[in-house]
């Protein structure tokens, strides 16, 4: 075909030097070849968590394809070529008409229909509680009744759908019921369950945790809170965000411990001042200010909205946190998030499966990720 690249490069994983034909986005085939030392190639990162990127917030009204394109090539720069779109708490019929209209921009579109694996609808079915709602609008959360679920069904037709849930809220249980009936992801988050409102979750089909250790008060109760439970009652794979802002390198490294890699996935939870310089942007409704720290804060505010992480920032950062080289744990950025979402993204000839190009300095660190 005309349009095939051809990649030398090394197996991530493996460290063997590949000839790579590669065809929209589809691996032709895989050949032995002598391959630069600092020259990798693996699945691109997935991320299931993003609210905006490269100044475009994925929360306005009125987005236009060549947003999203924006936003999507920003993405791939930093080496993530498959994502989930995020729209967070808003009135429901407000995100309902944003749903539609961006699945429209996406459904016609064959670059955005190749970036936009699926949607994270984060909200309004989330805890009201000060420190659990995070940034969200307490005004706009709401208890979810089944003909909701439904109606995100029917709005995203067959496509990946995460949704994040307040199991404690009335009809939560029931909501989750309907939605893993229905083919969606649920995951719990921005919530303050009780033991038995997980099992009760857990059973109506959650399988997941939505940024564990965010949306959590600054205080909490040192016998009994909502990460103990979380920990102590397994079963769930967790999102941690990597930015050493969101979690710090302690409670990341044990929550690796108790968990278990395999039952984590990282994500950026990106707005839009992420691969963007510092300065003011928007989540929604809320004016955010960013600072060349890279922390997202509402003016005024302590808590985060959201980050300006570049996801393959992100695996740098998640290598420095564990001490481990890289290549240990692409996949909890790749594979994993896609694996959670029933998406297929390893690296099998003959199926789609976006590729990175990644560069190592002569210690072996990554420098650059580039999805091709
Ligand atoms: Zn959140």
């Amino acid at each position: 075909m005309t349009d095939s690249t051809e990649i030398i490069a090394r197996h991530y994983q493996t460290g063997e030097g590949h000839q790579v034909i590669y065809s929209g986005g589809v691996i032709e085939s895989v050949n032995p070849a002598e391959a630069p030392e600092d020259t990798w190639y693996g699945p691109g990162i997935f991320d299931p968590q993003v609210n905006g990127y490269a100044g475009i917030d994925f929360q306005k009204d009125g987005l236009r394809a060549e947003d999203l394109h924006k936003a999507s090539s920003g993405l791939k720069t930093d080496g993530c070529p498959r994502w989930l779109l995020t729209l967070i708490t808003d009135d429901f019929n407000k995100l309902i008409a944003r749903l539609t209209h961006l699945k429209r921009l996406r459904d016609a579109d064959p670059l955005l229909r190749r970036a936009i694996a699926g949607w994270h609808v984060e909200g309004p079915f989330l805890s009201t509680e000060p420190g659990f709602r995070g940034a969200h609008d307490n005004e706009a959360m709401r208890d979810p009744t089944t003909a909701d679920i439904e109606r995100i069904r029917e709005t995203l037709a067959g496509d990946a759908v995460l949704l994040t849930f307040a199991p404690e809220r009335e009809g939560a249980i029931a909501a989750i019921k309907r939605a893993a009936e229905l083919g969606m992801r649920v995951s719990l988050g921005h919530c303050n369950p009780s033991p038995q409102n997980l099992t009760e979750a857990k059973n109506a089909g959650a399988t997941g945790f939505t940024h564990l250790a965010n949306a959590c008060p600054q205080e909490l109760d040192r016998h009994d809170n909502f990460l103990w439970r979380v920990l102590d009652s397994g079963d769930l794979t967790c999102g941690l965000i990597p930015d050493q802002i969101h979690v710090r390198p302690m409670p990341f490294r044990i929550f690796h411990r108790v968990l278990g890699a395999e039952n984590i996935y990282y994500t950026t939870d990106a707005m839009s001042a992420a691969g963007a310089p510092p300065g003011r942007y928007t989540v929604g409704r809320l004016d955010i200010e960013v600072g060349e720290d890279q922390i997202v804060r509402q003016p005024g505010k302590t808590n985060l909205a959201g980050s300006a992480l570049r996801p393959f920032q992100g695996v740098q950062r998640v290598a420095e946190m564990l001490g481990k080289p890289w290549q240990e744990v692409w996949d909890g950025f790749s594979v994993r998030p896609a694996k959670f979402m029933g998406i297929h993204h390893e690296l099998t000839p003959g199926l789609t499966t976006p590729l990175c190009k990644i560069t190592t300095d002569p210690t072996g660190k990554l420098t650059g990720v580039e999805a091709l």
